[in-house]
């Protein structure tokens, strides 16, 4: 089971962006880009289902959902965009401290593409491409912390006349789909970034 999660929810909608729109509404456009045809990719030959949350789901009612669907394999990220602070760039990649090394693999991967599709810096914390839930604003993340599965919390890129500019819903749900399907065990992960660009612009950056 892959569970792609849209941060916040219609009654309390995250930040408010300097064009205009709202968090919520910037991550669900997101998480539907991403979840497109996901479920019909397989997973080392096993087809994986891909589950999303309901709009009205409180932070509780997300958390209680991966609990009862979570299954061997299963592995899950919860999309966000950072404030609108002014001056402020790049992109943050949380897991727990206590997540497998493959996850911190994906989340490496994951913070690293994310940065070469936009042209923005990953947010680094001692010497780490991946944060951890005490090194953020809010200090705690019951949806990476509390929940049985290798998850991570994707803080794609300022909400500000920075970031947003170089945001591309296209290419970053392209990054974030293969992160939800990468197995490091059997395959490196630097290998996949220049063929998803060909893709797209058939040419490499
Ligand atoms: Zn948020």
């Amino acid at each position: 089971m892959i569970f792609v999660i849209a941060g916040h929810n219609e009654r309390s909608q995250g930040a408010l962006g300097y064009d205009g729109v709202y968090e919520h509404t910037r991550n669900v456009s997101l998480q539907r880009q991403v979840t497109l045809g996901l479920s019909s990719m397989s997973l080392s030959g096993t087809a994986m289902e891909v589950k999303t949350e309901d709009e009205d789901k409180s932070n509780a009612e997300v958390r209680d959902m991966i609990r009862r669907y979570a299954k061997p394999h299963s592995r899950g990220m919860d999309i966000h965009f950072n404030n609108n602070f002014p001056g402020a760039t790049g992109t943050e990649v949380v897991i727990s401290p206590y997540t497998s090394e493959n996850n911190r693999r994906r989340a490496e991967w994951t913070a690293r593409n994310l940065s070469l599709v936009m042209g923005i810096p990953v947010r680094r914390r001692a010497d780490r491409d991946y944060i951890y839930p005490s090194e953020t604003f809010v200090g705690r993340l019951p949806i990476i912390e509390s929940t049985p599965i290798p998850m991570m919390l994707v803080e794609v890129c300022f909400q500000n006349d920075i970031d947003l500019p170089q945001y591309d819903e296209y290419r970053v749900s392209m990054v974030l789909r293969r992160a939800m399907l990468l197995e490091f065990e059997v395959m490196p992960p630097d290998i996949y970034f220049n063929d998803l660009n060909t893709q797209k612009h058939g040419k490499t950056i």
